[in-house]
């Protein structure tokens, strides 16, 4: 069984989101989620690999059939509606995915059948009676220690509700020593180790059978049981199936092989589902474990979980209208911490847009690029990969952190005082290679070179984090020129 790939051997890289639940508009912490893989897939493409980088809309389920009631819409048109909303991240957060999968597809509802045939016909599925204390907010049956007086952790304020029923069980309280055997290989099967630390302690304690079926006649909005009209599947099992559907499960075998395993980013509220039940599921399929499931933390507003009646919500397209896509991306990339909760404000937002892209980056940028054209600078600019390859430049060094996930230090590195923005900012204050361009221009010149190379590795790190920015700093040293303002000062 293999873990990671090691950097070196690695020439592909499939990775994917988790697929929001459409019931209501993205919110910041799917952006940093979708920033995050982005910042991921456009590394892997610049190092030369092949990259598939998935990303879609999980549509069934009970809280989307009341939703759509509510509204007196028609399931189909209210969940369409919905991906159109997520699918225009793209655009705002300049996302690179290739594939945006629905989980209403045709394709994915005829894998989600296959692969219920294939758990059935391994023994691992069985009809039984149901009863149970569910939160629809969160699409999960709660166990008494995920209560608190009664009601869910996550959602105080829903009432959960006892369902009875007869429904198909998957028998995931046999893969308890399997599970624990993948974790015991896998030494970082889940990232950061505090998540995988819980979910190792969740399925030492025991595992039981999970529900993996609706009644039809009570909640028709599902994919079909195979073999049985009276019921339809259970919305988790039929979405985490999306990440082999997408690459091509089970109709072409060929691409899949190609593809699979998948390094799979979710929120700290999917350790259970990602790490456990959907590990569980693929085994018992005879599919190999996923490569790696990297946990990111929440996003608070002013300390406090964001909410309409709080008034803290973070709108990611509104955020992105008024600062552009590059900032928002430098935020979450810098300011939210990977693993960690972190907070968002739109006053902590401005105050970093103005010290580290107004004035940091943004003002040393026109800094440097009017000495280089006041003295026609030109120098050798290597590109991407031949700057990460090569050792002493550091940079290959410092975007090697990626490979751990550590998004906030190679945008510390990049804004740092070892070979960034910090760095030039005080070798241009000490140098003073303005002062020198009438006295001495040879010696000004060799300066303003050397900071112009500066400049460039800098855009080269940014790259995978704010390709826009990037670009525009090396449009203008290659062609000479000024570039337009980066970031404004706001005020
Ligand atoms: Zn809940």
């Amino acid at each position: 069984m293999t873990g990671k790939l090691p950097v070196a051997v690695r020439d592909k890289f499939y990775l994917t989101t988790t697929l929001p639940y459409v019931n209501a508009p993205p919110h910041i912490g799917f952006a940093l989620e979708m920033v995050q893989a982005d910042i991921l897939a456009r590394y892997n493409r610049l190092l030369g690999r092949e990259v598939f980088f998935n990303t879609g809309t999980d549509e069934h389920g009970l809280k989307i059939y009341r939703a759509a009631q509510k509204e007196g819409k028609e399931p189909q048109d209210y969940v369409d509606e919905y991906a159109t909303k997520f699918d225009r991240l793209k655009e705002a957060l300049n996302l690179s995915y290739n594939n945006f999968i629905r989980t209403t597809d045709k394709h994915h509802i005829k894998a989600a059948q296959e692969f219920w045939k294939l758990c059935d016909k391994n023994g691992d599925i069985e009809k039984k009676l149901y009863q149970v204390k569910y939160c629809v907010e969160c699409e999960l049956e709660k166990s008494e220690s995920e209560l608190n007086h009664g009601k869910c952790i996550v959602h105080p304020h829903a009432e959960i509700e006892i369902i009875e029923e007869e429904n198909y069980f998957f028998k995931f309280s046999t893969y308890q020593e399997k599970l624990l055997n993948l974790y015991k290989e896998r030494l970082d099967f889940v990232v950061p180790e505090s998540r995988f630390n819980e979910i190792k302690k969740f399925v030492e304690r025991g595992l039981e059978d999970f529900s993996i079926s609706r009644l039809k006649e009570k909640m028709p909005w599902g994919i079909p049981v195979p073999g049985d009209d009276e019921h339809v599947m259970y919305v988790w099992f039929d979405a985490l199936i999306n990440y082999i559907s997408a690459v091509g499960w089970p109709d072409r075998m060929d691409e899949f092989e190609k593809w699979w395993p998948v390094v799979q980013l979710a929120g700290k509220d999917q350790v259970r589902q990602q790490a456990a039940m959907w590990q569980a599921m693929l085994m018992s399929a005879g599919i190999p474990p996923s490569e790696q499931i990297v946990i990111h933390g929440f996003i608070t507003s002013g300390g406090k979980k964001m909410s309409k009646s709080l008034g803290n919500v973070i709108d990611p397209f509104e955020i992105v209208d008024k600062y552009g896509p590059d900032a928002v991306r430098y935020y979450l990339a810098r300011h939210i911490h990977p693993f960690e909760d972190s907070d968002f404000t739109e006053e902590k937002f401005r105050a970093a847009y103005n010290a580290h892209l107004a004035n940091g980056l943004g003002n040393l940028v026109g800094r440097i690029m009017k000495m280089v054209v006041d003295l026609e600078v030109r120098a050798e600019f290597p590109e991407f990969k031949k700057v990460i390859q090569h050792p002493q430049i550091g940079v290959g060094e410092s975007l090697e952190q990626l490979e751990q996930y550590e998004f906030n230090k190679v945008m510390e590195d990049i804004w740092g005082e070892q070979q960034g923005v910090s760095f030039l900012d005080h070798f241009i204050q000490r140098e003073k290679p303005f002062s020198l361009m009438k006295s001495d221009p040879p010696r000004a010149k060799e300066l303003i070179e050397a900071a112009v190379i500066k400049l460039w590795y800098i855009a080269i790190m940014l790259q995978p984090f704010m390709p826009d920015t990037a670009q525009k700093i090396q449009n203008a040293i290659l062609e000479n020129k000024m570039p337009e303002p980066l970031f404004p000062r706001l005020e």
